[in-house]
């Protein structure tokens, strides 16, 4: 088992402060295991994050401490997510940024979904 996955989890994060209910957001979707809710900043005519409602600092993190039960409840409400937003038969992206490379900025785990127009390539050739 991976061990060098858990920087300590800081709780006063933007995520973890919209699940306690002290910032606002424009929700799309919630469950007993995440929410989902729209990109403040969109980067595509869709842009909505899934959060699970644990304390996980990335996916890295997420897969070695989460319980099943968590992990299937993530990935079912990205589906679900997706399906709410329309996005499931034009097609979308999802992508979840995980540490310095990954350029993760908030840290606690989210998967991004991007759709609503052709997406291109995968990433910037830079
Ligand atoms: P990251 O770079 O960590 O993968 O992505 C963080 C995302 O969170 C960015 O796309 C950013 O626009 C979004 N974000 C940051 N603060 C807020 C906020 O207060 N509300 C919402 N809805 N999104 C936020």
């Amino acid at each position: 088992m991976p061990v060098n996955t858990r920087d300590p989890y800081d709780p006063t994060n933007i995520f973890a402060r919209i699940l306690r209910g002290e910032i606002p957001c424009r929700e799309i979707y919630q469950d007993a295991h995440a929410l989902a809710f729209h990109d403040i900043n969109p980067q595509a005519p869709v842009h909505a994050l899934v959060i699970p409602r644990g304390a996980y600092v990335s996916l890295a993190d997420f897969t070695v401490h989460a319980s099943d039960a968590e992990i299937a409840g993530l990935w079912r409400a990205v589906g679900i997510t997706a399906d709410l937003l329309a996005l499931t038969d034009p097609g979308y992206r999802i992508l979840s940024n995980i540490g310095g490379h990954g350029h993760q900025e908030v840290p606690h785990l989210h998967v991004h979904l991007f759709g609503g127009r052709q997406l291109g390539a995968m990433l910037p050739r830079t």
